[in-house]
């Protein structure tokens, strides 16, 4: 057993509200799976209630520190990490321009296990530690990844992108190589360790009916598997949508037509939506991932927070590098809320903005993204049972951070201060379902 004293802060299982402890005892240790298995939350709660329970419990001691659940983020791409900062003339221009040449470089398997090293190494530095990722079409973008991934002891979703048609040479793949090629990744990463495979269609222009459908179908044989792919992000991209697919009522029926819009599928963005279309998120269990940094930076609009809650569709938050702008969730979860006060969806009308509290916000980021994945109660949360992944957090980590904090009044005070304040200098360190990464 390994047990942390320190101010913590999680969430309640059912409601989502945040429960916080200034003085507080995480008490964590080998879950049912035995020793291989992740180490698992035992228990947690006020310091001096819990630990009559532990008599012989040796504790490590973190005053000043604040211990969160280990974020999750929805959606990234961890072949962009070279891209973070490319301008662009908005989504379509910047694929062309940015994206798929530095795609194109994960042909090479050394090239893709170096930036796979990369980009974990910025998750735990960021305090990420559950991520669905896209590869590239590449297969070997896959393996490379997945392999860094194992020995972490990360909760890592991923998979190969499908992309055969109005893409390059170089990263656009063959219909039935594709699918082939697909269902030997699930069949050789679903499921081990922490891993999970994720079915990757791009987006629907880049894919034939043929690619959908063989998805829909792998997805059908794999119910356990994730579906991850982009919706409604630009309007450009819309009416491109609209010219490419005529016969379906909206983007997102799509992919609802190809059966690819079921529990675990999670799509990106999802700003151009009608009512119609979020009800039918909902029906299906699909989940919106909200990239607001990206959105923010391509100029595409801002998600409708009031009115995905009003429907009580599953949505959470994601960093999309590299059209996303950062990493860092303290980063998005800001972006996220100025998402919200904006309430423009790039198209029509303004609307009233919404504040979301910062809890809220933080909740999005860790236990609403795991409900989001299928993943309640085992990850993105500190409750007994969850796999041990968690952040430490210094809220005194700049002089400006030091100096708003110790004014704050509640937790929503110095939740928000984090928020706004913070990045990566917060965390001091990242703990996977109990191994330290420092
Ligand atoms: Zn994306």
């Amino acid at each position: 057993m390994k047990a942390y004293r320190a101010a913590i802060l999680s969430f309640d299982p059912d409601t989502g509200a945040p429960r916080y402890w200034s003085d507080g005892l995480l008490v964590t240790g080998p879950g049912a799976g035995g020793a291989a298995a992740p180490r698992v939350v035992l228990a947690l709660g006020s310091f001096h209630e819990l630990i009559r329970h532990y008599p012989e419990l040796s504790v490590e001691s973190l005053p000043d520190r604040l211990i969160a659940p280990g974020f999750v983020d929805l959606h990234v791409h961890y072949p962009q990490t070279d891209v973070i900062g490319s301008p662009a003339e908005g989504l379509l221009p910047w694929l062309e321009h940015h994206t798929f040449p530095q795609e194109a470089r994960f042909a090479d398997p050394l090239h893709a296990a170096e930036v796979a090293d990369f980009f974990l190494n910025e998750l735990d530095r960021h305090g990420v530690t559950t991520a669905l990722t896209f590869c590239t079409s590449h297969p070997q973008s896959v393996d490379a990844l997945m392999s860094a991934a194992q020995p972490r002891g990360l909760r890592l979703l991923a998979g190969k992108c499908l992309q055969d048609r109005h893409c390059p040479d170089g990263v656009r793949d063959q219909t039935e190589q594709s699918l082939l090629d697909t269902e030997a990744l699930i069949l050789r990463w679903h499921g081990i360790g922490r891993l999970g495979y994720a079915i990757t269609p791009r987006f629907a222009p880049t894919c034939s009916d043929a690619q959908l459908r063989g998805a829909g179908e792998l997805a059908a044989r794999h119910p356990g598997v994730w579906i991850q792919s982009h919706v409604a992000e630009n309007l450009d991209e819309l009416a491109w949508v609209r010219e490419l697919y005529p016969q379906d009522r909206s983007y997102l029926e799509v992919y609802a037509r190809f059966g690819l819009l079921r529990e675990r599928s999670v799509y990106a963005h999802c700003l151009h939506l009608d009512q119609t279309d979020r009800e039918l998120l909902r029906e299906r269990g699909a989940a919106a991932a909200v990239c607001p940094t990206s959105n923010f930076f391509l100029g595409s609009g801002c998600f409708d927070f009031a009115s995905a809650e009003r429907t009580g569709f599953l949505h959470g938050l994601a960093s999309d590098v590299g059209g996303g702008t950062s990493f860092s969730p303290f980063r998005t979860m800001l972006a996220a809320y100025e998402a919200g006060r904006a309430g423009f969806t790039g198209g029509g009308p303004a609307k009233a903005g919404v504040s979301l509290a910062p809890s809220r916000l933080w909740w999005l980021h860790t236990a609403g993204a795991a409900r989001a994945l299928g993943l309640a109660g085992q990850v993105g949360n500190l409750a007994p049972g969850c796999e041990a992944d968690f952040v430490l957090l210094d809220p005194r980590a700049t002089p400006l951070l030091a100096r708003r904090t110790a004014q704050a009044r509640d937790l929503e005070e110095l939740l928000f201060a984090l928020i706004v304040l913070g990045d990566e200098r917060v965390v001091t360190r990242t703990v996977r379902a109990g191994s330290v990464i420092d």
